[in-house]
């Protein structure tokens, strides 16, 4: 049966079944059927969606393949992870740390980015990066630029950030690209990022849409998403994996997805425990973080790091807002400690996560890369315009690369022509 068909089927019983259902489970089952009903919603996909088979390694063999249940970079390790001894697992995998900051850059946290990468380098010699998963409204184009020239990952989180979940809930593959899609355009023009070094996703709030999204990601051309929280994953944590086979990842924030998206990888955010052992996505989202003070605050990130390092030594996520900078006195010095206390790591390697994943396509033993990625090295005259946001009439201030849009880039009208 085709899977189209399955789903009708299933949406219609879930349909049935939603009249029934508690007001608790309403938007769990809605959610449901949203994601179940996507393949009909696909305005721009060409290629009907198939559902997901369950992933053997015999199967989905790296690089290209990785099941979500592999634990280790290597698949005929499967199975006989505690067959192997603690060293030689220290030996087999090096850990990866993806520093990752979401939404507008603006003179105040670029200026923050710049010291907290400065003179931090990986054991290769090649300096550590981060990961900037960019939101267009208030974003500095010219700070974007300097930060894709240092080296960082420059990555998507839509043109407006939407207006709460149920937007990004709902949202269908044609609403999903475009947002992203007019993204991936205003930083080609205005910050000179060459598309094809863009690679990731993260959608706002987190709030994926079960297949959509990822159909979204495949269309675009990009190759992964960084959206998805695991809580149940994280002991031992979970190793990043593609969506070729059906998922085991916890569900935390559905819709997820149920069908078959060869190729597409899934950076699970795996979540930190805060001190009274609640789990948290984002190092701001957990809602009891240590006291603060620079060794308590270091200790704990600490805490959560050993969880990957010390076991299967899956990537370690430090993800985070700019803000959290600001909310105490010692945030951002205990950040900068801790992060400088990895670099002193043998085996311990901060990239953008479009660097980690080559890693994990093709594990080596030894150093992970040939050579230090390229710098862009691209030209940007900055220039400064005020320009009026034509949907609400409001004027925004706004720092570009060469030369001034005619009115606010926005959804719709992304490089800002005059209409
Ligand atoms: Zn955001």
């Amino acid at each position: 049966m085709r899977y189209a068909t399955v789903l009708l089927l299933g949406a219609l019983l879930a349909s049935a079944l939603l009249c029934d259902a508690q007001k608790k489970n309403k938007t769990k089952s809605k959610g449901k059927l949203k994601s179940t009903v996507a393949p009909s919603t696909l305005e721009s996909a060409t290629v009907e969606l198939q559902r997901a088979e369950r992933c053997t390694a015999a199967k989905c063999k790296l690089p290209d393949c990785r099941c979500s249940d592999a634990t280790l970079p290597r698949p005929k390790f499967k199975g006989k992870e505690h067959e192997i001894p603690q060293a030689l697992i220290s030996s087999l995998a090096l850990q990866f740390v993806t520093i990752t900051f979401d939404d507008a850059v603006n003179a105040v946290n670029y200026a923050q980015y710049d010291l907290l990468f400065e003179g931090l380098t990986n054991p290769d010699g090649c300096p550590a990066t981060g990961t900037f998963f960019l939101s267009h409204e208030y974003t500095d184009y010219v700070r974007v630029n300097a930060l894709y020239n240092a080296g960082h990952e420059i990555a998507l989180h839509s043109v407006t950030h939407g207006d709460g979940t149920d937007y990004w809930r709902e949202a269908t593959v044609a609403t999903i690209e475009r947002e992203f899609g007019a993204q991936l355009q205003i930083l080609e023009t205005y910050a000179k990022v060459d598309p094809q070094h863009v690679r990731g996703m993260r959608l706002p709030f987190l709030q994926i849409a079960g297949n959509n999204t990822f159909a979204a990601a495949k269309n675009l051309g990009l190759g992964y998403d960084s959206s998805w929280p695991t809580q149940q994953f994280k002991q031992p944590p979970m190793w990043p994996y593609t969506l070729d086979y059906l998922s085991v990842q916890d569900c935390q924030i559905g819709p997820c997805p149920d069908a078959a998206l060869p190729g597409v990888w899934v950076s699970p955010m795996v979540t930190w425990t805060d001190t009274e052992g609640y789990s948290c996505s984002m190092i701001d989202a957990c809602a009891y973080p240590p006291e603060d003070e620079v060794n308590a605050l270091f200790d704990w990130m600490l805490e959560n790091f050993n969880r990957h390092y010390q076991s299967n030594r899956a990537p370690f996520g430090m993800y985070l807002h700019a803000a959290w900078f600001s909310r105490g006195r010692n945030n951002f010095a205990a950040f900068k400690k801790f992060l400088h206390h990895l670099a002193t790591y043998p085996d311990v390697y901060m990239t953008g996560i479009s660097r980690m994943l080559e890693y994990v396509r093709k594990p080596v033993l030894g150093q992970p890369f040939k050579s230090c990625e390229a710098r862009p090295k691209t030209q940007c005259q900055a220039v400064h315009c005020n320009v009026e946001k034509t949907v609400t009439g409001e004027t925004r201030y706004m720092s570009v690369c060469d030369r001034c849009p005619a009115v606010y880039p926005w959804l719709g009208n992304p490089l800002g022509q005059a209409l």
